[in-house]
C-alpha cells in the first residue's frame, strides 16, 4: 500500500503549499482522497497515471477538498477514458458535478458511479477481494467523514522456481489458498510450505481530514498502520482551532497515541505559518513517530 501526498495546505491559498489531495496505490489501481484545486496538476507533476484511478473519496464540501474534481473529470474525459469511475462523497456533490457538466455541454465517455456518504456512524462503503473502505464521522463545520482503507491480507506467494513449467492453473490456485497438492492416491506431491511463502499481511490507513479534536475518532482507527490527521494550528492557536473546528499538531498526536497508530502524518497547515518545524516538535512530544507531510512524498507501508 502506498500513500502519496499531493497537498499540505489549508483553505487560504498559499504559494508554497497546495490544497488537500492524496493518492493511495493498492495493487494496480489508485484511490484519490480529496481533490483540492489544481490536483490534476499535482498528479502530472508527480507522474501519477490517472488512467489507473478507480475510486475518488471526498471528505466534505469545503472547496479546498474538492474544487479540483471537475477539472480532473474533464481531463479524464478528454483522454477518452471508458472505464467507470466511482466517487464517494457528501450529499449534493453529484448535483454540483451534474450542473457543471450540463452547462459546459460535457457528456462523459465513461460511467460516473456516485455514492453518497453517511456522515454519521461507521459505515462500510466498498468491499472487494483485495480492499475494504469504511467512513467514520468527523466533527467539522459541515458534514464530514474520515476514511479507513484496509488492504486485505494477500494470498500465499508462489515460488515459481519450485514448480514445473506447465503446472495446472487449478493447482496453482490451491497452493495460493494454502493447500498441499496430492495425486489420485492421496500422496502429497507438492508440499505447500515448500512451494509458497506468506502473502502480505493486512494493512490499514486512516484519513482524518478537517475535524475538531475529537476522541471518539479513536475507536474507529485503533491500531492502524498509518494515520493521516489534519493539524492546521500550533498549540498557541488552540482556541482558534476549536472555533474553526480544526486540530492542533499536539491534538493530532494525542489521537495517534490513543489509537495506538504505528505512524502519524500531519498536514493541512494554516497559511499563517511560513515554516512547519514547530508542528513536528509539538507533535513528537506526544507521539514520536510523527512525520510532517511533504508534497510529492510517497509512504510505502
Ligand atoms: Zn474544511
Amino acid at each position: 500500500m502506498e500513500f502519496r501526498i499531493l497537498g499540505t495546505g489549508s483553505a487560504t491559498p498559499q504559494l508554497q503549499r497546495n490544497p488537500s489531495a492524496f493518492v493511495v496505490t493498492i495493487d494496480n489501481f489508485l484511490v484519490l482522497i480529496d481533490c483540492g484545486e489544481g490536483t490534476q496538476y499535482r498528479l502530472l507533476e508527480h507522474k501519477v497515471k490517472i488512467s489507473r484511478l478507480r475510486y475518488i473519496l471526498i471528505s466534505h464540501l469545503h472547496g479546498d477538498h474538492y474544487f479540483g474534481l471537475i477539472g480532473l473529470l474533464s481531463t479524464l474525459n478528454m483522454q477518452k477514458r471508458t472505464e467507470p469511475l466511482v466517487i464517494f462523497g457528501p450529499k449534493g456533490l453529484d448535483e454540483i458535478i451534474a450542473l457543471q457538466l450540463k452547462y459546459s455541454g460535457t457528456i462523459l465517455n465513461f460511467k460516473l458511479d456516485f455514492s453518497v456518504t453517511d456522515p454519521t456512524g461507521f459505515n462500510p462503503i466498498l468491499e472487494t477481494e483485495t480492499i475494504e473502505i469504511k467512513t467514520f464521522p468527523l466533527k467539522h463545520r459541515i458534514d464530514c467523514t474520515g476514511f479507513l482503507l484496509t488492504k486485505k491480507k494477500s494470498k500465499r506467494k508462489i515460488l515459481a522456481e519450485k514448480l514445473p513449467e506447465n503446472f495446472p492453473a487449478i493447482f496453482y490456485k490451491m497452493l495460493q489458498d494454502g493447500h498441499d497438492i496430492t495425486d489420485e492416491l492421496s500422496r502429497v506431491t507438492y508440499i505447500n510450505a515448500e512451494c509458497t511463502t506468506d502473502g502480505c499481511s493486512e494493512k490499514r490507513l486512516a484519513y482524518c481530514s478537517d475535524t475538531i479534536y475529537d476522541e471518539s475518532i479513536v475507536d474507529y482507527i485503533k491500531d492502524v498502520d498509518l494515520l493521516y490527521h489534519e493539524a492546521t494550528f500550533l498549540t498557541e492557536q488552540a482556541e482558534r482551532a476549536k472555533v474553526t473546528f480544526h486540530t492542533t499538531a499536539a491534538q493530532a498526536a494525542s489521537i495517534a497515541q490513543k489509537a495506538n497508530a504505528k505512524q502519524l502524518i500531519i498536514g493541512h497547515f494554516s497559511s499563517r505559518y511560513k515554516t512547519t518545524e514547530d508542528f513536528l516538535v509539538q507533535a513528537q512530544e506526544i507521539f514520536p513517530n510523527t512525520t510532517l507531510s511533504k508534497e510529492g512524498e510517497n509512504f510505502i507501508f
